[in-house]
């Protein structure tokens, strides 16, 4: 993980863009430095009665567009390159699917699955309360990533409300809907990765039914896109947790698979259908149409990326691919539709959620996932025209669109 500094990596895929647009260096330099950046330590008592200091972070990169919007991320190696890395990537995700919003991320450094529900939410309460005077609504708007859940937001949304003395929903989205949440939001994400997969079978031409997928990442992005796309027909050959992969070269039982590892058990290990053991290296490079990783950043390398045998990868994750790998994916002929596009059916919903909560007027799920259909299906399409007109990849090509769109909005408002 220390070898690429996720953040450097953004700035060379953003550099490589503009170089294709031909644009200047003034016109995108704003992009390359965080409007603010905030550091913080939440002392916390344990249950076993100690007291424990938590550090955390929450990096705004951009509010060209619109108030900062973007998950906290809870895990043990989250640090503040990740974190502004991650939020520049949010600026760039928004922009590309046209949602009128900037990038921002937060991040805890702690163990969630090693912590009780009242650990978690002490933690919670202590975060917000520590970053509260420079979020909301109108600011900059948290929401879930690796690690936090509606859960967590429905404490924060709470804590804020308590400190402000008012009822301001919109300032975090991803929470329980009976607390303001948006139907449709807690599988948007993977919905949104199955709505790219398919897209991308339309536009070359290849039937659903006939494709092998592998998904790397059983969280609830990996599991919700296994679980639509096994809906559609598509042949899932291989699933991971971070405990092991499971491979079945006939296509595995994900709604038995699903429903394992959502009655709480997070781990395949004990899991039991009709399928083999395989690690997750050598998941990433089973034979198959299209390879999703769902997990964390830097997982295609240099190291790596020569073994691959997919034909396109779906970005479901963050920063999955490395530069030097996209490089070498590239040379090969396989496609990469980056996660800028691919996973932002999440943040999508999450407008839909702020809108929702701004207007006091709620939407049913149909119309929810019938609008993240067409918001993700033009960005499709927008970045899609892109990479025809400038003959380049198609990550370099939702960076253009993006870019364009940023480049603009910075311009007008001098
Ligand atoms: N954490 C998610 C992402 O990386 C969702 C962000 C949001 O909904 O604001 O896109």
């Amino acid at each position: 993980m220390a070898k690429y500094n996720p953040f450097d990596e953004f700035i060379k895929v953003m550099e490589s863009a503009a170089r294709v647009m031909g644009i200047n260096e003034e016109d995108y330099v704003t992009f390359k430095y965080p409007e603010r950046e905030i550091k913080v330590s939440m002392p916390v008592r344990m249950d076993d009665g100690t007291l424990k200091v938590f550090e955390g972070f929450r990096v705004q990169h951009s509010s060209v567009r619109g108030p900062s919007k973007g998950g906290v991320r809870y895990h043990h190696a989250v640090n503040a390159d990740e974190v502004r890395a991650l939020a520049a990537w949010m600026t760039f995700k928004c922009a590309v699917v046209a949602i009128p919003y900037g990038g921002g991320k937060g991040g805890i450094i702690c163990r969630p699955r090693e912590m009780s529900k009242g650990e978690l939410e002490r933690l919670t309460r202590a975060y917000t309360d520590k970053i509260a005077a420079n979020i909301g609504p109108s600011i900059d708007i948290p929401a879930p990533d690796v690690g936090s859940n509606a859960q967590t937001m429905d404490w924060m949304v709470d804590e804020y409300c308590k400190v402000k003395g008012e009822s301001l929903y919109g300032v975090v989205t991803g929470k329980s809907i009976e607390i303001g949440g948006s139907k449709g939001r807690a599988e948007a994400t993977g919905r949104g990765v199955c709505f790219v997969t398919l897209e991308t079978m339309k536009k070359y031409g290849l039937n659903p039914a006939d494709c092998k997928v592998v998904i790397q990442g059983m969280g609830n992005v990996g599991s919700v896109s296994a679980k639509l796309l096994a809906e559609e027909g598509v042949r899932i050959t291989a699933v991971s947790d971070v405990s092991c992969a499971l491979y079945n070269e006939k296509g595995l039982d994900i709604a038995d698979i699903y429903s394992y590892i959502d009655g709480g058990r997070n781990l395949l290990d004990g899991y039991k259908g009709d399928c083999i053991k395989i690690t997750n290296a050598e998941l990433l490079e089973l034979p198959c149409d299209f390879l999703i990783p769902a997990a964390l950043e830097n997982q295609i390398t240099a190291e790596n990326a020569d073994r691959i045998k997919a034909s396109f990868i779906i970005e479901a994750a963050n920063g999955p691919t490395t530069v030097e790998a996209d490089a070498i994916l590239e040379k090969k002929g396989i496609k990469v539709i980056p996660d800028i596009l691919s996973n932002s059916g999440g943040v999508i919903v999450s407008y839909f959620e702020w809108v929702q909560n701004l207007q006091n007027f709620y939407w049913d799920e149909d119309d929810v996932n019938a609008k993240l259909k067409r918001q993700i299906v033009n960005a499709f399409n927008d970045v899609y025209e892109a990479r025809e007109k400038y003959g380049c990849s198609y990550r370099i090509a939702a960076y253009i669109v993006a870019l364009n769109r940023l480049v603009t909005a910075r311009k007008l408002r001098g």
